[in-house]
């Protein structure tokens, strides 16, 4: 193995997720992008994505495309975040679609993408509660209309993004409003718009029990098909692998300490008031992982174990009964914010491990 801390991320499970969504998702129309940004665009895990069955990758950064390029130059690519302005050259480069809002941005990918031989496709990103990203309701029609016009842009559709910045749920009000806008933008000009794309692993629970999807055929799933939970209630989703991707760290001390702390207290490094409480002794280990490596409220411990405290370089465990030793690792599951921030480190390595062909 590659030393501690390091981030396992298991393919076949990633695969397995993503052919499971993308099969639930394909009787009611609706395709699967699948979204790499909480593992940096690795791009193992782009291909397992494409071999479970989503027909494109796409990701919020232009560095992390560009890996997924080097990785499948044939898998198309979208950026989910708006184009920095600074950034038009490379987002054509890197990505055969992007999600847009501003028209100044736009005029800047037309002129760039003029000298390609390929259009670049234009998503419309449509405001509809959540706060983040999207073009009011009542400009949609016309931005449309301007975009249909742009030299070297194709515009192929409208999107939405909802439940990031607001906690908004998606829901058929708000779906039916998008389809709504696609039939509008069409009759309003003579353009058909093919992609319609209603949101992120937070749109699950609308897309499966809806009786109509409307003109809603494209999801973005990350959250869902990496760690198998539905953001939204962080629930499990059922049929899902919900380990695909776990955080390995190894012991440095353990050692049995008194339950409380001593002498005068203050604040401690990242805690205002650090409160250990219970009597007598704990058997407490250290773990060479801290606030650098992850993010320590979405780990999950091994079970009979708890969690005491994490600083930057240290997690604090009781670890009770366990026959933790030093040098033992031990296997942490991870939320959004710790896979985000594990893969991000440059402290943790990243290991993608098929299993061997005789246990698939
Ligand atoms: C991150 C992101 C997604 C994927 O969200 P998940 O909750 O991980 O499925 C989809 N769309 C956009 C615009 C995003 O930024």
């Amino acid at each position: 193995m590659s030393g501690a801390p390091r981030l396992e991320i298991d393919l076949d499970d990633v695969e397995h997720n993503t052919r499971a969504l993308v099969g639930r998702l394909a009787p009611r129309g609706i395709s699967v992008q699948g979204v790499t940004k909480a593992v940096c665009g690795n791009p193992s895990v782009g291909a397992a994505m494409m071999r479970g069955g989503a027909r494109g990758l796409a990701d919020s950064r232009i560095e992390n495309l560009a890996v997924l390029r080097r990785g499948d130059p044939r898998a198309p690519r979208t950026l989910v975040r708006s184009p920095m302005l600074s950034q038009v050259d490379r987002v054509v480069v890197e990505a055969g679609t992007s999600l847009n809002t501003e028209p100044v941005v736009l005029a800047a990918l037309s002129a760039s993408a003029a000298g390609h031989r390929d259009r670049h496709a234009v998503v419309l990103m449509v405001e509809l509660g959540d706060l983040r990203e999207g073009v009011a309701v009542g400009d949609v029609v016309d931005l449309a209309r301007h975009v249909g016009a742009l030299g070297g842009l194709a515009l192929v559709g409208l999107g939405t993004n909802l439940a990031c910045q607001s906690g908004v749920v998606p829901d058929q009000r708000s779906m039916d409003e998008l389809s709504g806008l696609v039939d509008a933008v069409e009759r309003s000009s003579s353009l058909v718009l093919p992609v319609v794309s209603g949101g992120n692993s937070a749109n699950l629970g609308w897309a499966m029990t809806t009786r109509s999807v409307g003109r809603i055929n494209q999801l973005r799933l990350g959250e869902s098909i990496l760690l198998g939970t539905d953001p939204l209630r962080r629930a499990s989703i059922p049929g899902l692998r919900l380990d695909a991707c776990v955080l390995v760290g190894e012991v440095i001390e353990v050692k049995t300490k008194p339950a409380r702390a001593w002498g005068a207290t203050a604040q401690s490094a990242f805690e205002r008031r650090p409160r250990r409480r219970g009597r007598g002794t704990v058997r407490q280990a250290l773990v060479a992982v801290g606030r650098q490596d992850t993010d320590p409220d979405g780990l999950t411990v091994p079970d009979g174990m708890t969690i005491l405290g994490m600083s930057s370089d240290h997690l604090v465990l009781d670890v009770g009964d366990h026959a933790t030793a030093v040098g033992d690792e031990l296997r942490f599951g991870v939320d959004y914010s710790a896979l985000l921030r594990a893969s991000t480190s440059p402290y943790v390595t990243t290991v993608e491990h098929r299993r061997p062909d005789a246990l698939r």
